[in-house]
């Protein structure tokens, strides 16, 4: 599976929150790392889009979509913290 990061996604994150989401950090719910959202190590294949963390690679979000409508999972992200 091709490792990407999170600038691969960030167009569907910026038509989820109506921004650009890859320069903000975000906390990571396992290991409490800081790191922009573009650092996520990101896998695009299976039937959603995944984000995992760079330094503990648990899940940090999980975007799906589904008849043009993206849901987007971030429980695995303790905060994001907007510049
Ligand atoms: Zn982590």
């Amino acid at each position: 599976m091709i490792e990407l990061d999170g600038n691969a996604i960030g167009g569907e994150l910026y038509d989820v929150f109506g921004m650009d989401m890859t320069g903000v950090m975000g906390v990571c719910t396992y290991c409490g790392a800081h790191a922009p959202v573009a650092e996520a190590v990101v896998y695009m294949r299976g039937p959603g889009t995944v984000a995992r963390c760079r330094a503990c690679h648990e899940l940090h979000m999980v975007l799906v979509t589904i008849r043009d409508v993206t849901c987007v999972d971030i429980s695995g992200l303790a905060a994001l913290e907007m510049q």
